[in-house]
């Protein structure tokens, strides 16, 4: 309210525009509000400045500028139109015509608008599809995916998050056509996409559809299992874990442990991300069949922060999601803390070994015959264990 009287006080028009409006008619949550407004970039600066806001000039180019009001920061955008589009980019022109700035927009849900009063304003038709929860583009679906091929994956994504049943007709049989375009979309834009798209309530079917016309090897360039990102989706929710789109791409896209790498370059995924793929294959013996002291000693070894993630993995490639055996296995780090080895090297210098390599291999040689104890010799019992070493 504070942004919009800001600029509506000093002659201009502002309504709140995009996902705000969207999430808000569809009772979703919302993460940040745009606002669209007749204003230019320096007419919005100045209005901030006299209503005593903070500014920031993100990215006047484009005609976007930050307004910081009570701690929050908004987008204000002046009304643009596409003077020309190459496959990804837009050169924009200032408008002062809210249904110029429609049309630009991709999909009718995303391009309603509303003012400081409550009204909604609805230029394309976006009203009636929020009531269908369809996704559909505003203009021709061919069209608009030539000017901008990554709404190919907007599409999927949109369509995963707030629509119903199959994909529009209109806009997969675009995607089909425009398919070649995808080959000049950025690793980055992509992993955007893909993880915004793995997380959404309807991902497992939206990625099967993906898959089935074929669209998700030309995005991933590696082999897509739809059926197991399904699993491990039932998984996780068996588990009682939020989403992981890092698990879920893992499960959809990495069958063998080699295609991790190609993978990983493809999305420009960071260290991080990287770090975190795991291939799941099938053959694990991390599984609830494995006995209580074999449990102990591979958590032992692979640590807590990988067990779970080693655990679902063997869970989503070996085991079904209604099989609650594997829940035991995957909160053994709760049941039982990790020990540590109860010697050090010092104890052994102690106890009268030289400093030197030997005292590694000695500390070595009882941590295995420690975990082959299950864990139960204490300090004494493996100094004394030490004594009696050749
Ligand atoms: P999210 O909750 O994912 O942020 P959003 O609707 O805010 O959803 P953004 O990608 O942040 O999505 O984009 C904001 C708005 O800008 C969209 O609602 C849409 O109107 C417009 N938009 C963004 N990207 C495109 C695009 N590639 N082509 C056309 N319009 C776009
Ligand atoms: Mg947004």
């Amino acid at each position: 309210q504070t942004v919009l009287r800001a600029l509506t006080a000093a002659g201009f028009e502002a309504r709140v525009v995009g996902g705000a409006v969207r999430n808000a008619l569809l009772g979703h949550p919302i993460s940040d509000i745009d606002i669209a407004t007749t204003a230019t970039p320096d007419e919005v600066v100045t209005v901030a400045s006299a209503a005593g806001l903070r500014s920031i000039p993100t990215g006047l180019a484009h005609g976007t500028v930050t307004v910081l009001a009570e701690g929050q920061a908004f987008e204000v955008t002046t009304l643009r139109a596409d003077v020309e589009t190459d496959g990804r980019h837009a050169r924009v022109a200032f408008s002062r015509d809210w249904s110029t700035d429609a049309s630009r927009r991709d999909f009718t849900i995303n391009a309603l608008y509303c003012s400081a009063d409550g009204t909604v304003h609805d230029l394309v038709g976006g009203l009636a599809d929020i009531a269908a929860r369809r996704v559909r583009f505003i203009g021709d679906a061919g069209a608009r995916i030539r000017e901008d091929y990554l709404r190919i994956l907007r599409l999927f994504r949109f369509h995963a998050a707030y629509g119903t049943g199959p994909v529009d007709r209109a806009g997969l049989a675009a995607a089909i056509d425009g398919r070649d375009g995808l080959e000049r979309l950025s690793g980055e834009r992509i992993a955007a996409e893909m993880r915004k798209l793995l997380l959404a309530p309807d991902a497992g079917p939206v990625v099967r559809e993906m898959s089935e016309t074929g669209l998700l090897t030309l995005i991933l360039r590696v082999v897509p299992r739809p059926s197991v990102l399904e699993t491990a989706i039932a998984v996780e929710a068996a588990a009682g874990l939020s989403g992981d789109a890092m698990l879920r791409l893992s499960a959809l896209a990495l069958g063998v442990e080699e295609d991790a790498e190609l993978l990983s370059n493809r999305l420009k995924l960071s260290t991080e991300e990287s770090a975190q793929l795991m291939p799941i294959v099938y053959g694990s013996d991390l599984t609830p069949a494995l006995p209580a002291a074999d449990r102990r000693r591979r958590l032992y070894r692979i640590g807590v922060a990988r067990w779970q993630r080693a655990v679902l993995s063997s869970w989503i490639a070996n085991g079904s999601a209604a099989d609650r055996s594997w829940i035991d296995l995957l909160r053994l780090p709760d049941s039982w803390p990790v020990p540590r080895l109860p010697v050090r090297g010092a104890d052994l210098i102690a106890a009268g070994m030289p400093a030197g390599p030997q005292v590694g291999a000695a500390l070595a040689r009882l941590e295995a015959y420690w975990l082959a104890e299950d864990f139960k010799p204490d300090r004494d019992a493996l100094l004394a264990r030490l004594g009696d070493e050749p």
